[in-house]
This record gives structure tokens, C-alpha cells and sequence, in this order.
């Protein structure tokens, strides 16, 4: 039995050889030929820029770096005189870097991505330290979707909270006309009931 069920492996193995062999090699020749990686391939980490102001979207939250399982990510920042968060420093360490994706997960801010960009190697290690410069000119060509679109367009309500104001009110007055319809509607069924018995 222990024949028979390898040489049916081995006729199997024949046949996928053979449906190759009139194929075109899947080999491409690099450097001449580079590899377009897939959308949601974990290349190089870098820093993702607003469309319209070209600034970076990062609020300096440090979720990223404390979800980093490698420490590669280092984050300081000051308070302005509004106390809102001004970043200083954002670098990622690239030789310590697993390219896990964590980072791009725990952030809320669509500020930070996997690019699928490679070639990145350096003689000196020191220079696989990227500060937020460079990550944000690496990642200012890289597309991707902005969820706060949908965060801004939820606060703007502050402008509608007159309009929502004055819709709410709507319901809350359809619902006894509603509620008036009813028994009015109960009522008018109601007579002719008691007229027929
Ligand atoms: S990249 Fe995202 S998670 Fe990291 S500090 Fe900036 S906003 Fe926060
Ligand atoms: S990909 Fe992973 S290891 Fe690299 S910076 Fe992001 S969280 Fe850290």
C-alpha cells in the first residue's frame, strides 16, 4: 500500500512539473526587472502626509510606539501654549524593525504605513535610523485612506448642532402625531365595532 500511495504522489508531483514546463519563468531578472510588491505587503514604515496641507497626520499619541514589539519607534514632542501636541522627533529604527505592521494598526490618525517599497540598504547602520523627515518624504508618493475624513466630518456637527437642534425636535413632535394618529385611527375603527354589535 505504501508503494502504491507513493508512486501516486509521484505521478502527481510529474504532472505539476509538467504543467510548468511550457510556462514563462516566474524569475524576474533584478535589478533591470523590480518586483511591484502587493498593496498590502509590510515594506519600509513610513509617515503619511494630509493631502490638501502636506503636513504630517501624526498627533504625536505614541500609539505606535508603544505597540512596536521591537522598540524600533522613538517619539518625543512638546505642548504648545494651546497645550496641543507638537512633535519633535519621530524616528524609526529600521535594523530593529520586523516589519510586523503593528504600528500601522494601532494608529488611529492614518498617519503611519507600511509603504510597499523596499531597497533601502545602507553600509553604516546608522543610517537605517530614519528621523520624520525622511519617513515623510518616503511616504509622501504612498496611497492610502484617510479615515479622519470621517472623524471631521462627525465634529463639523458643531455648525449643525443648530440644525440638529431643530431636527430633533422633529421626531419628538411627529411621534405623538403619530401616537394622536393612532387612536384617532383606533377610535374611528372602534365606532363602527360598537355600531355593528
Ligand atoms: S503615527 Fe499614529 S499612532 Fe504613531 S504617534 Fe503618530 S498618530 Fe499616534
Ligand atoms: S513594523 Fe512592527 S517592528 Fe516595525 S516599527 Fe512598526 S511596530 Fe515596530
Amino acid at each position: 500500500m505504501g508503494v502504491v500511495k507513493d508512486l501516486k504522489n509521484l505521478v502527481k508531483g510529474l504532472g505539476i512539473t509538467g504543467k510548468h514546463l511550457g510556462r514563462h519563468a516566474i524569475t524576474i531578472q533584478y535589478p533591470e526587472e523590480r518586483w511591484t510588491m502587493p498593496e498590502r505587503s509590510r515594506g519600509i514604515v513610513v509617515l503619511l502626509s494630509d493631502k490638501n496641507t502636506g503636513e504630517l497626520n501624526c498627533t504625536s499619541c505614541e500609539l505606535c510606539m508603544k505597540a512596536c514589539p521591537s522598540g524600533a519607534i522613538k517619539i518625543e514632542y512638546h505642548r504648545d501654549e494651546n497645550k496641543k501636541k507638537v512633535l519633535d522627533l519621530f524616528d524609526v529604527d529600521n535594523g530593529l524593525c520586523c516589519f510586523c505592521g503593528l504600528c500601522e494598526e494601532a494608529c488611529n490618525f492614518s498617519a503611519i504605513k507600511m509603504a510597499t517599497k523596499y531597497e533601502f540598504s545602507v553600509w553604516n547602520k546608522d543610517g537605517l535610523i530614519w528621523d520624520k523627515d525622511r519617513l515623510q518624504e518616503v511616504g509622501r508618493d504612498v496611497p492610502y485612506v484617510d479615515t479622519r475624513r470621517k472623524k471631521k466630518a462627525t465634529p463639523k456637527p458643531a455648525e449643525s448642532d443648530t440644525s440638529a437642534a431643530e431636527s430633533e425636535p422633529k421626531p419628538e413632535s411627529s411621534e405623538p402625531s403619530d401616537e394622536n394618529k393612532q387612536p384617532k385611527e383606533n377610535q374611528g375603527e372602534q365606532p363602527p365595532e360598537g355600531g355593528g354589535s
